[in-house]
C-alpha cells in the first residue's frame, strides 16, 4: 500500500464509524471548477491584491472599482460547475446521520451540487444588499447593467453580500459552527489555505476537544502539524474516493 493509499484508508475508516461529521470548505475546493482562489496566480484581477479590494475602505473610497472586481469574480462564477469534490460531498448525506456543511466560498457550487443547510461564512456572490436600507436582492445578472448597482426599494447603492476583511461575520453562522464542531466525531477540512480567521482556528478548536481532524489540500497549511491525517493532493480527486457507499442510515 502507497503512503497515500493507507492515508486514504484511514481516512475512510474514520468516516465510516462517524455519526456526526463537520466539513469545512474553502477556495480551494472550488479551483477544478474553474474558479480562482485568492491565493493562486489567477486570483488576481488587474494586478489588484483581493486584500486591497475586499474591503469596505475600497467600496467607500471607490464603489465603481469594487464592483468591476466583482462583476468579473461572477462572471467567472456563472458557468462553473460543481466538480466531483463538491457532488461526493453532497452524497454523503445519504450516508451519515449528521453533515453539517460550512464554507467560506460565496460561490454556490456546494448548493447546486445538492448539499443542504449549507452554512455561508463569507455571504454569496449572488446576492446584492442595499448600503442604506439592508434590502438584499437575489441577482444572476452578469455583467450587471449598471456598476454600483442601485437599491429597487430607496435607490440607495448596494454592495456584493459578503464578508469583507475587517468585517464581523455573523455570530448566528459562527455560533453553529463551533456548535457543529463541539458535537461531531469527525471533522474535514478542504481547500483552505488556514490563513483567514475565524475559519483558520475552527480545526483547532476541534483538535482541542479530541475530534479527529482530516485536511485535505493541495499545499502545506500553518496548522496540518495538529491534525489527524493530512493528505497533499486535489479535492476533486481524493472526495470522491473517500466515502464508500455500503453505510446505510439506519
Ligand atoms: P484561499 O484562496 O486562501 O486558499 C485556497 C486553498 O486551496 C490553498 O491552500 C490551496 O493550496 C488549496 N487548493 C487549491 N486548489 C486545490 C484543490 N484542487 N484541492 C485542494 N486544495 C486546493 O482560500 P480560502 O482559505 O478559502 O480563502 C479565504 C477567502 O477567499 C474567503 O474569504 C473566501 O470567501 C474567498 N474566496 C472564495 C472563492 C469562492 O467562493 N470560490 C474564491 C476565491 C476566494
Ligand atoms: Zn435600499
Amino acid at each position: 500500500m502507497t503512503e497515500l493509499e493507507d492515508k486514504i484508508a484511514q481516512a475512510q475508516a474514520e468516516i465510516e464509524r462517524a455519526t456526526n461529521i463537520v466539513i469545512l470548505t474553502g477556495a480551494g475546493i472550488s479551483a477544478e471548477s474553474g474558479v480562482p482562489t485568492f491565493r493562486g496566480e489567477e486570483g488576481l484581477w488587474q494586478n489588484y491584491r483581493p486584500e486591497e479590494l475586499a474591503t469596505p475602505e475600497a467600496f467607500w473610497n471607490d464603489p465603481k472599482l469594487v464592483w468591476e472586481w466583482y462583476d468579473w469574480r461572477r462572471n467567472a462564477v456563472k458557468d462553473a460547475k460543481p466538480n466531483p469534490g463538491h457532488y461526493a460531498l453532497a452524497e454523503l448525506e445519504h450516508y451519515v446521520q449528521k453533515i453539517t456543511l460550512i464554507t467560506q466560498n460565496i460561490d454556490g457550487l456546494h448548493q447546486m451540487a445538492g448539499s443542504h443547510d449549507v452554512l455561508e461564512m463569507h455571504g454569496n456572490l449572488w446576492q446584492i444588499k442595499c448600503t442604506k436600507c439592508g434590502e438584499i436582492e437575489q441577482s444572476y445578472e452578469v455583467p450587471l447593467a449598471e456598476l454600483p448597482p442601485k437599491c429597487k426599494k430607496c435607490g440607495e447603492i448596494g454592495r456584493p453580500n459578503v464578508v469583507w476583511f475587517g468585517e464581523m461575520i455573523d455570530m448566528a453562522v459562527i455560533d453553529a459552527a463551533l456548535q457543529a464542531i463541539e458535537q461531531c466525531q469527525v471533522m474535514l477540512i478542504v481547500g483552505t489555505s488556514g490563513v483567514v480567521e475565524p475559519a483558520a482556528s475552527m480545526g483547532l478548536v476541534a483538535k482541542q476537544t479530541d475530534k479527529t481532524v482530516i485536511e485535505i489540500n493541495l499545499e502545506e497549511t500553518p496548522s496540518a502539524g495538529l491534525y489527524d491525517i493530512v493528505i497533499r493532493e486535489k479535492s476533486g480527486e481524493v472526495l470522491p474516493l473517500l466515502f464508500t457507499s455500503n453505510k446505510t442510515l439506519s
